[in-house]
């Protein structure tokens, strides 16, 4: 196993594909790949469950690991879903009700007012390699407003209600890597990137390199 391979603390698949296109240059394995089931989510806050996420996906797998948490706060619902956007609508990673949930929710809220944000923490975790019991993460949004109807069949989750700022289409109607350069994970990768680097080399050469020089948190 090389440096080169990280597992993603999750299971949704929309994730993966995202991060595999971010990150063409590292092997990311799947949680099926090494037989986890899951991950708990232990708070309402997205960096506490990204740390989570990787701290326990490294321990159990043995492996450096990377999570990503995120999710869509919508203005005129005080920030819901936030956090608990994969289970909006009930059911975990029901896209379709959670976005029919969004919908009923909105309805009859004006378009000045549809105003919405998706939030993105990566984390990465390496509990039994140079970073020990220290976690790496950034954060990233994509501010944007929430359509009247799901249009597009690209990407996952909210993306056919979402409509990034400054264009017409939904998320789900742009090419991947228009999506990828605009969202919120493109955009948290991208500040990841000279954090992992960084990680990358110090484990290539992990007894003359000092991990001090390595901030954990923004
Ligand atoms: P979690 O990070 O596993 O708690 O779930 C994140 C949830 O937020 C997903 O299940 C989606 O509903 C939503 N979400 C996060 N990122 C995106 C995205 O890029 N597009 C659409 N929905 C997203």
């Amino acid at each position: 196993m090389t440096a080169r391979t990280l597992l993603l603390a999750s299971a949704n698949k929309g994730k993966l594909v995202e991060l595999r296109e971010l990150l063409p240059h590292i092997r990311l394995l799947s949680l099926a790949d090494v037989g986890i089931d899951d991950l708990d989510e232990p708070a309402d806050d997205y960096v506490t469950n990204a740390i989570a996420k990787a701290r326990e996906a490294s321990r159990r797998a043995g492996l450096p690991a990377l999570a990503d948490d995120s999710g869509l706060a919508v203005d005129a619902l005080s920030g819901a879903p936030g956090a608990f956007s994969a289970r909006f609508g009930g059911a975990h990673g029901d896209n379709a009700r959670n976005r029919a949930t969004l919908l009923a929710r909105l309805a009859g809220v004006p378009d000045a007012l549809r105003g919405a944000r998706f939030r993105c923490v990566v984390a990465l975790a390496d509990v039994r390699g140079p970073l020990g019991d220290r976690v790496l993460w950034r954060h990233a949004d994509c501010a944007g407003s929430i359509a009247r109807e799901a249009r597009g069949g690209g990407g996952f989750g909210y993306d056919p209600l979402f409509v990034p700022a400054g264009d017409t289409r939904t998320m789900a109607e742009l090419p991947h890597d228009v999506k990828n350069e605009r969202s919120h994970r493109g955009r948290a990768i991208r500040a990841m990137l000279p954090l992992l680097t960084r990680y990358l080399a110090a484990c290539a050469d992990v007894a003359t390199r000092p991990l001090a020089a390595l901030p954990s948190e923004p």
